[in-house]
């Protein structure tokens, strides 16, 4: 836990967020900026910076939260419409939160290759 980390204060209840699903060790709630009709981030309970050191620190966690984000593809009901799974990692990619991410995008035709 990193008390100065955003998405570990919301972890903790002490920042509001809209959660859409939860297990024991993940947490999806909304966006706050929404990209898309549908934007969903699904993240660990445990602070890891990024997609890579989950899944070098605890592989079992990193396919946990895969699994999760389809979960949360069915309950936002765009499972066979399509949707979008983004880990923004470093400057280049614009990662703002380093508290590993996973962006749940849909809800619309999304362009590729992205901007
Ligand atoms: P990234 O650029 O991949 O690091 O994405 C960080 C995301 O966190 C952005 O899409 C922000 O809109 C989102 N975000 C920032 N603060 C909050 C918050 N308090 N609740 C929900 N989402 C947030
Ligand atoms: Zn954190």
């Amino acid at each position: 836990m990193s008390t100065d980390c955003l998405f570990c204060r919301i972890v903790e209840g002490a920042v509001p967020a809209t959660v859409v699903h939860e297990t024991d060790i993940v947490l999806a709630f909304r966006d706050i900026d929404p990209q898309s009709p549908t934007h969903v981030l699904v993240i660990p309970k445990e602070h890891h910076p990024d997609a890579a050191s989950m899944a070098a620190a605890d592989p079992a966690l990193a396919g946990h939260l895969l699994a999760v984000t389809g979960e949360v593809a069915k309950l936002e009901g765009v499972d066979a419409s399509g949707y979008r799974l983004v880990f923004n990692t470093g400057a280049d990619a614009n990662q703002t939160v380093f508290h590993v991410h996973c962006h749940v995008l849909a809800g619309r035709h999304l362009s590729w290759p992205p901007g």
